[in-house]
């Protein structure tokens, strides 16, 4: 299937590595141009570098995504050097696991800054323009354990906060040619999960637990962006598509 995203315009956060690298290098794939905003700029301009050797356009921009300045600043230059923005992919997010009585005020303030807040500036820089040209794509990157998760009181408030941002901003723009969706991925294999101190117990009771009886791969989140993205996807907006293996429950 051509999902027609050739010479569309994709802005993807946290794109360095993990599902926005893969994100950025799925859109590639398809004939799109990519923009990364990712806080390790590094890690941002080997994807694009990745990007420009297929003869696209890729751009790496430092930006931390809390800060409406830096932000304003990454989308001026994207802007300046695309013209537009056709795609927007929340991806960026961030985890700091505690229980809710040993979990300190300023790890949640950093985590619903990233996730929460993060998105409302991005989105917000992008939107108008959007709006103006009437077409756009917003895809928020959830998550399954919206439903709950030991220790990540935080992390699910967040991530459920992200489903109805949606919603809300589905409805808003429903009139205007722009879609906006949830991806909720389930435990997917990137280098964020295998920091994690727990990781190879979490890795077997992930697996345990997982219907399919394997973990998802940044792909697998990459190849549904990808088609909320297209124009066979312009019927789906306000909901929240899980890419889980069939998992749900915590
Ligand atoms: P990673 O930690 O592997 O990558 C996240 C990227 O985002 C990093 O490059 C990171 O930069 C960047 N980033 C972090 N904070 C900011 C910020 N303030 N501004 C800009 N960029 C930032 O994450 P994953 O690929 O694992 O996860 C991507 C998304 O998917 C997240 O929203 C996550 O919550 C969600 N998700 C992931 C799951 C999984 O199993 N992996 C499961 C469910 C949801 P730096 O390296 O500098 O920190």
């Amino acid at each position: 299937m051509d999902l027609g995203l050739k010479d569309r315009v994709v802005l993807i956060t946290g794109g360095g590595r993990g599902i926005g690298r893969s994100t950025a290098l799925a859109f590639a794939a398809e004939g799109a141009h990519v923009a990364v905003l990712d806080t390790d700029s590094d890690a941002a301009e080997a994807v694009m570098q990745e990007v420009r050797a297929t003869g696209l356009r890729g751009v790496a921009q430092r930006c931390d995504i809390t800060s409406a300045e830096d932000v304003g600043c990454a989308i001026g230059s994207v802007m300046e050097q695309f013209g537009r923005v056709d795609v927007l992919v929340n991806n960026a997010g961030i985890s700091r696991d505690a229980t809710l009585l040993k979990m300190k005020e300023s790890d949640w303030d950093l985590v619903m800054d990233v996730n929460l807040k993060g998105t409302f500036h991005v989105t917000r820089a992008v939107l108008q323009q959007m709006k103006d040209r009437r077409w756009g794509r917003v895809i928020n990157i959830g998550s399954r354990s919206m439903f709950g998760n030991f220790g990540q009181t935080s992390y699910t408030a967040s991530k459920m906060a992200i489903v109805g941002f949606t919603r809300s901003l589905s409805l808003e723009q429903a009139r205007n040619g722009i879609t906006v969706n949830t991806v909720a991925p389930g435990f997917i294999e990137t280098e964020g999960i295998k920091s994690h101190v727990n990781y190879p117990s979490l890795r077997e009771v992930a697996i345990g637990k997982n219907p399919v009886g394997f973990l998802g791969a940044p792909e697998d989140i990459a190849n549904t962006v990808a088609y909320l993205a297209s124009e066979q996807a312009r019927y789906i907006t306000g909901t929240t598509v899980f890419v889980t293996g069939g998992r749900f429950s915590s």
